[in-house]
């Protein structure tokens, strides 16, 4: 019984993608089409990553899909329409660019919509339903996972993931704005051992980063952060500066452990020698999580040589956090 329920509401998101797809191509579609021309996606690239329009006028999806012979219910249940006092039972998806959210066997399980100016939400989209569990998928993996790349790029949105697909870097993949999770490093885990991290260089970027590569480090991963300044994000540095710019960034991105110390800085003086000193107590605290010796005496020389302290007076501090905790 429960299967059936998940294979129709996959039945029904494959509808709905195939009716966004035709809309994107007809009449209705056009403010649609020429908003993907104006972020320079390529007729191939707006194809293989199936994508649509959803319409200005409303509940033309569920008119259609109920002429299908799907009830209320699944359409309901897919996320695809909702019921309000005021529009009664309508589509959810109005005048929206649509993007399709694949899991790995390229099933539809979900949908983001974004709007064409600048309205709110910028993004709309679907709700957890029985299959879509926002935690455990990552958009782009479906095409990611056959790239043969030794790495994963993991960054936050549909169209940064696009833009990288469209300029070669296809094993691009999203968590879709919401934090990464011990699912999606697991599900990662599958296909790669390093994840790059290209998030947004905002301040949102930089905390969701932080917290990804503490997720990886649990998986038992390793990863390495990418630096996309000035820019805002892996969509906006490749529509600027190109292919293999982005080449070369991803062939200098940073070793996690040197980005968290870069990040961490920030919050002290260092011409105070009060906040120096608690700025290298944390960075011995941090130091004494390397359990092998070797590892650990590396990062030791390489932290000391960028930060101004001798290798001998961080050494020992290390010692004493490391005696502390045992
Ligand atoms: P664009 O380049 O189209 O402006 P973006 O991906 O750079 O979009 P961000 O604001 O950086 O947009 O958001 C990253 C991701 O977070 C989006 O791709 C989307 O998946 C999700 N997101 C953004 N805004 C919202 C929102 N208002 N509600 C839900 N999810 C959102
Ligand atoms: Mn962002
Ligand atoms: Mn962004
Ligand atoms: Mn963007």
């Amino acid at each position: 019984k429960k299967e059936n329920k998940r294979a129709r509401l996959l039945q029904v998101n494959k509808e709905a993608a195939t009716y966004f797809f035709h809309q994107l191509r007809s009449e209705n579609g056009r403010a649609g089409w020429q908003y993907l021309k104006k972020r320079e996606l390529s007729d191939e690239t707006i194809r293989k990553f199936g994508l649509g329009f959803a319409n200005m006028t409303s509940n033309d999806l569920v008119k259609f899909l109920k002429s299908k012979g799907y009830e209320d219910e699944v359409i309901r249940d897919a996320g695809l329409a909702t019921f309000d006092e005021k529009f009664g039972f309508h589509d959810k998806f109005w005048n929206r660019v649509m993007f399709p959210i694949q899991d790995i066997n390229h099933r539809v399980i979900g949908f983001g919509g974004r709007v064409m100016g600048d309205g709110k939400p910028k993004y709309l989209n679907s709700p957890e339903t029985p299959v879509f569990d926002k935690s455990r998928n990552l958009y782009g993996l479906n095409i990611a996972r056959t790239a043969r790349k030794n790495q994963i790029i993991l960054c936050e949105g549909y169209m940064d993931v696009i833009t990288m697909h469209q300029a070669g870097f296809s094993q691009a993949v999203a968590s879709l704005g919401t934090a990464f999770t011990e699912g999606q490093a697991s599900l990662l885990k599958r296909y790669t051992d390093e994840v790059i991290l290209s998030y947004d260089s905002d301040g949102a970027g930089v905390t969701a980063a932080l917290r990804a590569i503490s997720i990886l480090k649990e998986a038992g991963m390793t990863g390495r952060v990418l630096n996309l300044e000035p820019y805002k994000d892996p969509d906006e540095f490749i529509k600027n500066c190109g292919q293999e710019a982005f080449q070369k960034r991803l062939d200098g991105a940073e070793n996690t452990f040197f980005f968290e110390i870069r990040m961490l800085q920030k919050d002290y003086n260092m011409q105070d020698p009060e906040s120096k000193t608690k700025f290298y107590r944390e960075i011995a605290r941090k130091l004494c999580g390397f359990s092998e010796e070797v590892e650990r005496e590396n990062y030791i020389q390489a932290v000391a040589q960028r930060y101004q302290i001798s290798v001998e007076n961080l050494r020992r501090l290390v010692l004493s956090y490391a005696m502390q905790t045992g």
